[in-house]
């Protein structure tokens, strides 16, 4: 029997590869993008509540209405927009899912869907399995900030999607409304849809106001914006997600929702709607919460040579290693868990082009206990 790879290129992914090698050598796993702590405690209460109460059945197709309502609310609290609770937010299982779904309901054979590099891993498989075409533009290597005139240049009359991520993974970076307008200015007249993925959109620093394109009229009407409760809660493993969008992007939306899961973990949804509804405090501590985490890193990498890049959102931080080594990435990264003790992912993973520079990614979504165990073995590089 002949099997033709649908994805020939996807093999194991760094991901798994070093956290292989992080358990194979006892190394402080700074690789793979969770907490390693809990989330609230009252959400995972209300999770066994919720299945001793009977959430044990299929929930609602679009997601569990009192789930839908707390994003609806959000959308207006934090972005000014009013977003229809019943006909334009859907949850879905993780934010992959919703990544995927938008992706499928609207990117055709021959498409073209544009893609800034560096970039999660999971927007190229999902627009190659629509025999689609990935178009990979580079981010400015100085800032990881978006060159719009390369994104122009990128466009022709199969592009169908432009993909963007704030705060973002890997690199920490995020947009400014400068960027909205640019973006606005580009897909203005045309039939391109953009897929914003902002699952850390409750994780930015020093005060930045997170800039979802649900503050953008023009942009929120032709755009699925995904969000994902695993980076809020510290839930990563419950793989709940979601989408808002027009009515009318949704409808599709929920065309592949519908077959590719039906609905998404019942008792999730109603936990989750519970600690949105009684424990605001938590989603305005969370900023704080991981400025903490990110300032505690860099002070501790302070003894190294490593480079720190800014990180403005999310939970990574991007180091130069070149004071250490001039070989690549993935070389320096193997050497890191094997000799140092320490797992970080390298950047050129996230990349379809070899980038320029000797860049990793650390996570720092960690306990004290962890960042200062990672700390204490890089000090002695
Ligand atoms: N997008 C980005 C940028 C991510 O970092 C992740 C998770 N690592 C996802 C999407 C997927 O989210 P989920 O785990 O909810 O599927």
């Amino acid at each position: 029997m002949r099997l033709a790879s649908k994805l020939p290129q996807v093999g194991t992914t760094i991901f798994t590869e070093m956290t292989q090698l992080a358990v194979q050598h006892g190394a402080v796993n700074l690789g793979q993008g969770f907490p390693d702590f809990e989330g609230p405690t009252h959400l995972r209460e209300a999770l066994t509540e919720a299945m001793a109460a009977g959430a044990n059945q299929y929930a609602p197709m679009p997601g569990l209405p009192a789930l839908r309502e707390q994003l609806s609310r959000l959308a207006w609290e934090r972005y000014g927009r009013r977003v229809d609770a019943g006909s334009e937010v859907t949850i879905t299982s993780g934010g992959t899912e919703a990544i995927f779904a938008a992706i499928a309901a609207t990117v055709d054979r021959g498409d073209e869907v544009i893609l800034l590099d560096p970039c999660y891993d999971c927007y190229d498989p999902a627009v190659r399995l629509q025999g689609a075409v990935p178009v990979h533009v580079a981010l400015r290597s100085s800032d990881f900030s978006i060159d719009w005139s390369l994104v122009k240049a990128a466009i022709t009359p199969r592009t169908r999607m432009i993909l963007v991520n704030t705060p973002h993974n890997p690199t920490g970076a995020v947009l400014a409304a400068q960027d909205l307008e640019a973006l606005a200015d580009l897909v203005r007249g045309t039939d391109i849809f953009v897929l914003s993925d902002e699952v850390y959109e409750f994780i930015t620093f020093d005060g930045r106001p997170h800039q979802s394109v649900l503050r953008h009229a023009e942009l929120a009407e032709r755009s699925f914006v995904v969000g994902s409760f695993g980076k809020t809660f510290h839930c990563t493993g419950w793989k709940v997600g979601y989408a808002i969008a027009s009515a009318a992007l949704s409808a599709e939306f929920r065309k592949v929702h519908q077959f590719l899961t039906f609905c998404t973990f019942h008792p999730a949804q109603v936990a989750l709607a519970k600690a949105l509804e009684k424990d605001p405090n938590h989603l305005a501590e969370l900023p704080g919460f991981y400025q903490e985490r990110r300032d505690r890193f860099q002070a501790l990498l302070k003894g190294t040579q490593f480079q720190l890049r800014p990180v403005l959102g999310s939970y990574f931080q991007v180091a130069d290693y070149s004071a250490y080594s001039q070989e690549d990435d993935r070389t320096f990264c193997h050497r890191l868990v094997k000799e140092a003790g320490v797992a970080a992912i390298p950047l050129s993973a996230f990349y379809e082009a070899r980038p320029e520079g000797r860049l990793i990614r650390f996570c720092f979504a960690k306990t004290d206990a962890t960042l200062e165990a990672a700390a204490e073995r890089l000090v002695r590089l």
